[in-house]
Formats: structure tokens, C-alpha cells, sequence
């Protein structure tokens, strides 16, 4: 009888021991794919989550979908002049996340006009990424949460399409040309992470330990944000810093008394 519940403990240890480190927060030497509409939403969604990959020396790669090259209210920005800020903003972001600037990918779409972008085409950009690089887990906005459902067209599109790259990249009569003219073999992809997940949200990783470094990479998005949103100007003044820094401080989710991320986790075909 002992050694009956020796073996019932034993497994049961076992199997905690392998669902822990089945956490991405334990995770080491994988491959991370972000596929981020702006440059701002992957630190926002998930900036935490990656920070922690990266120090557990994960290689992440991030995909932008847009230039972010519309959203300011400065009446002397110009679109080209406010793709290039975002573009260095987005890198100095990802530096301090622990992720380098040769690993970000930019498609380049129009900022707000994704939706209007050839859908076949779209999704054959992400299917080959997604079959390029074989990630072991893809990090994207949760298309049906209420924001993006009703509000914003390249948070939903960026994440439909993202959803349907993941299909399509593990079937090879999708995008035939990938293997055929590439060699690049189907891939399926085990585990989705959906960020800006609310109401859906199943999975928390706990930021405590990173918080600084997330909120320090988010104020490198400094054009994004007042007053250089409405006047441009590249750098902080040191008061508009600290206010900034104090509001995200309050604004982080909570779970348990922890400061946390909250994602939908999928696998399969959006399986749990
Ligand atoms: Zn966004």
C-alpha cells in the first residue's frame, strides 16, 4: 500500500514539476515570435513576458506589421518623418528588452490601413515568416477582445491574420510556392499567446521582477505619448518622464497581489 502512494506522490510531483516548466517564464533556448501591429503594442501586451524570455536567452523575433506613420497631432509631422521615429523608438524599446535590432522585421503597411492590404498576400508574408523561422510559440493581439473588435482595424487584422498565417503555414498546399520554389517545409506551430486577452484570458505570467524594465521601454515610445504626440520633441523632460513612469505603475493588471500579463494561450486550432 505504501508503495502505492509512493508512486501516486511521485507522479503527481512529476507532473507539477513538468507543467512548471512548461511555463514560458522557464523556458530556454527557444524560438519567440511576436507579431505586433504597431510599434508599441508588443511591449504594452506582452514587454514582460519577452523581458523574461530574453533573459532566459530565448531568441525573439519580432514582426511589425505597420510604420505607425499616422498617429500624431503634430500638424508639421510628416508621415516619412514619423515612420523613421518610430522605427528608432521601437529599437531603443527592444534593446531594453533584451532584444536586438537585427531581430525586428518590419512589413511595413500603412499605419490604420492594414484591413485595406491584399489578404492573400498578408497572410502569405506571415505564413513564410512563420515556416522561416519556426517559432516554438507565436505572441499576437487577441482579435476579440472589445477594443480591437470595434475600435482598432490594424489590432483586429494584425491578429486575424496572424491567426491565419499559423494555419496556413502548417498545410504545404497553402502558399505552395514556399516549399516548392523555397524549400521551406510546412511548420505547425504549438502554442499561440494572445495578447490584450481580457475577457478570454486564461494564462498570467507573472512581471513582477521586470516591471521597471517593461515601463523603461515603453517611455522609449516617447513620440507616442504627451506632450510629444502633440509637439514633437525627441526627448523627456524629467517631470512629464516621472508622471508618465507613475501612471503606468498604477495601470499594470493584477493578479494574486502580482503585477501580471494576461494572455488567451491557445494551441491547435485555437484549442486550450
Ligand atoms: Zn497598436
Amino acid at each position: 500500500m505504501k508503495k502505492i502512494v509512493c508512486v501516486v506522490v511521485g507522479l503527481l510531483l512529476f507532473a507539477c514539476l513538468a507543467q512548471a516548466q512548461d511555463r514560458v517564464e522557464q523556458w530556454k533556448g527557444k524560438t519567440v515570435m511576436v507579431f505586433t501591429p504597431h510599434p508599441d503594442d508588443d511591449v504594452f501586451g506582452c514587454g514582460g513576458t519577452l523581458s523574461l524570455l530574453a533573459k532566459n536567452g530565448n531568441k525573439i523575433i519580432i514582426v511589425i506589421y505597420t510604420n505607425d506613420n499616422k498617429g500624431s497631432f503634430d500638424l508639421e509631422m510628416t508621415s516619412e518623418r514619423l515612420a523613421r521615429i518610430r522605427k528608432a523608438e521601437q529599437e531603443a524599446a527592444m534593446a531594453v528588452i533584451g532584444v536586438p535590432k537585427e531581430n525586428i522585421i518590419w512589413m511595413g503597411y500603412e499605419d490604420g490601413e492594414l484591413e485595406y492590404a491584399e489578404p492573400k498576400a498578408l497572410c502569405g508574408q506571415a505564413t513564410k515568416l512563420i515556416r522561416q523561422y519556426r517559432p516554438d510559440v507565436v505572441f499576437s493581439v487577441d482579435p476579440g477582445e472589445w477594443y480591437e473588435r470595434w475600435h482598432k482595424s490594424d489590432h483586429r487584422m494584425g491578429g486575424f491574420n496572424t491567426a491565419d498565417a499559423i494555419r496556413a503555414a502548417e498545410f504545404h498546399l497553402y502558399y505552395p510556392d514556399h516549399l516548392l520554389v523555397d524549400g521551406l517545409k510546412p511548420y505547425k506551430v504549438p502554442l499561440m499567446m494572445f495578447y490584450y486577452a481580457a475577457t478570454e484570458a486564461n494564462y498570467w505570467v507573472d512581471i513582477s521582477s521586470v516591471v521597471d524594465q517593461k515601463i523603461k521601454a515603453i517611455t522609449q515610445h516617447v513620440s507616442q505619448f504627451e506632450p510629444s504626440i502633440n509637439k514633437y520633441r525627441s526627448d523627456w523632460d524629467p517631470k512629464d518622464l516621472a508622471n508618465l513612469v507613475e501612471y503606468l505603475k498604477g495601470r499594470g493588471t493584477k493578479k494574486d497581489g502580482k503585477v501580471v500579463e494576461a494572455f488567451r494561450r491557445a494551441t491547435g486550432f485555437n484549442s486550450q
